[in-house]
């Protein structure tokens, strides 16, 4: 039984603004072409099940043309071309995505199945926000610290996951292009449709041809992209898996590699803090965008006098999450972005209840069809429990305590990954104390999963080498440059 007070009216967001293809090509040297062998793959809404398009399946065929394509267009144009240009074709990329941001939101719930409320109010706006902060850069790089003349690699392969399909692909292509460089992208399988709309707005733009290529299929084309002797650079997003086989690939060539892959961010909440604010804070953490997220919250950590009050609290607050159509402007919690996701989020949740952790979820009902599965919080948890050391990468919470901060520190860096971390408390220098301590790229404070994309992103360990966004993010697309702030971790943006 749902214990809302409310109960709302459907508000759902109308699909009318998108036309979809049956049909997708790859967008090579400025057309779309179709692919060498032939084949094609489905891309599906996972909140139905419904077929959305049938994708050009790339090859090595396919890669190498998109690369032929690029390493053109970097040497006769873009290479050639004054910043200050190249920034234009920036903020006219940025304008386009901005007069077309509702069909880019629609788009992306509809092939990636989180919330309208979600792809409007932050997938789109950030990506957007990504081309103009870079746009501003184009012409400024002598500025920005990297060394005299920086220079660009050449042509860069990108591969993104899908989670965040938009926003990965607008991480990648424009500091790739602010700094220079052309690409060949290739997006995840499930999510492949807003980064072909994207290649729209490239043409609308009027973008040379080759400067951004769009290769879509599976891990297999990742591959072919990585492997390619054309490439100058990979930057890759995903798991950390994939990322250290990427990072053997590579070793004994003079490619660059910059990685975001996994994590297990630990989310600190000291006794003195605001409980109720915490709350919001934690469900931020852990529910946004289903957990499909690398920087997720997705180990509490509570001081051990609050526990009971804050896990009360907690379930109170999780009976209000609407958990159905992602189209619905009222919905919180989305579909699972796959049938293989929610198995693993099956296979790990089982692990927790065979080693005996205590699950918890509220009552809300799910939908027939589709991938759903019911935010989730598990206590009773050991830092030993596969839950709390292996990334879920859905709507999962698993909740440790700890006693003091010394131990809080200890069992938050207890951790292969170090992306993100949260600190709860009232007091100013509790958090500096913390922070000082904690081993993860990016930690905030009473809030969690704020971007910016003036803020760099990345992390230490497993998650990752390089960062994203800001002055920092601008690094692993130049070549020989030298960051302080980046040797100093040990992990340049440059190998
Ligand atoms: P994934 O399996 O590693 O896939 C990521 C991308 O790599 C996809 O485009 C995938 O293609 C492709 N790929 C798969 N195998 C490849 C190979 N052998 N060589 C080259 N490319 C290959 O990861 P995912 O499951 O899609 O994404 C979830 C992971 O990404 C999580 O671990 C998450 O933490 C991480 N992530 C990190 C960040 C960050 O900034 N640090 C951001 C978002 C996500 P297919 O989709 O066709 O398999
Ligand atoms: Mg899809």
């Amino acid at each position: 039984m749902r214990m809302s007070i409310f109960e709302y009216a459907p508000a759902p967001e109308s699909r009318d603004v998108v036309s979809i293809a049956p049909t997708y090509d790859h967008f090579i040297g400025g057309k779309f072409m179709a692919s060498k062998s032939g084949k094609r793959f489905a891309t599906i809404n996972p909140a139905t099940e419904e077929v959305l398009s049938k994708v050009a399946l790339g090859n090595a065929a396919d890669i190498d043309a998109a690369v032929k394509a690029a390493r053109s267009a970097y040497t006769k144009v873009w290479s050639k071309m004054p910043a200050k240009e190249r920034g234009k074709y920036l903020y006219r990329i940025a304008r386009l995505m901005q007069e077309r941001a509702r069909e880019f939101a629609v788009l992306e719930t509809l092939d990636n199945g989180k919330p309208i409320r979600e792809t409007r109010d932050t997938d789109v706006p950030l990506a957007i926000q990504h081309f103009f902060y870079h746009a501003g850069w184009a012409d400024k790089l002598e500025y920005a610290g990297l060394g005299e003349n920086p220079q660009p690699h050449g042509v860069a392969g990108q591969i993104i996951p899908w989670n965040f399909p938009l926003l990965m692909l607008a991480w990648k292509v424009a500091p790739a292009l602010a700094t220079g460089n052309t690409v060949v992208l290739k997006p995840a399988e499930t999510t492949p449709l807003t980064a072909l709309l994207f290649a729209q707005v490239c043409i609308d733009a009027g973008l040379p041809a080759g400067v951004v290529n769009i290769v879509t299929g599976d891990g297999k084309t990742g591959a072919a992209l990585v492997s390619h002797p054309g490439i100058d650079k990979i930057a890759f997003t995903g798991s950390t898996e994939v990322g250290k086989s990427i990072a053997r690939a590579l070793s004994g060539t003079d490619k660059a590699l910059s990685l975001e892959l996994g994590g297990k961010g630990a989310n600190i909440v000291y006794e003195d803090a605001p409980l109720d604010q915490a709350v919001d804070g934690i469900v931020n953490g852990i529910f946004f965008n289903q957990g499909h997220v690398c920087c997720a919250g997705s180990r509490l950590l509570v001081q051990e006098s609050i526990h009971d009050l804050l896990i009360e609290k907690l379930q109170r607050r999780m009976e209000q999450i609407r958990i159905g159509d992602p189209m619905d402007k009222n919905t919180d919690l989305g579909a699972i972005n796959s049938k293989a996701q929610l198995e693993k989020i099956e296979e790990l949740t089982q692990a927790g209840r065979d080693e005996g952790a205590k699950p918890w979820q509220p009552s809300c009902s799910l939908p027939g069809n589709g991938f759903w599965f019911r935010p989730t919080i598990f206590t009773n948890v050991s830092g030993a429990h596969r839950i709390a050391r292996e990334e879920i990468f859905g709507p999962v919470l698993a909740v440790l305590t700890f006693r003091t901060p010394a131990e809080a520190i200890a069992k938050a860096n207890n951790t292969p990954y170090g992306l993100s971390a949260g600190v709860w408390t009232e007091k100013g220098s509790r958090i500096l104390w913390t922070a000082k301590r904690l081993k993860a790229g990016v930690i905030w404070a009473n809030t969690f999963n704020k971007f910016d994309a003036a803020s760099p992103f990345g992390g230490y360990k497993e998650s990752g080498w390089g960062r994203e966004g800001g002055r920092h993010g601008l690094l692993p697309y130049i070549r020989h440059a030298i960051s302080r702030e980046t040797t100093k971790s040990g992990k340049g943006g440059k190998r």
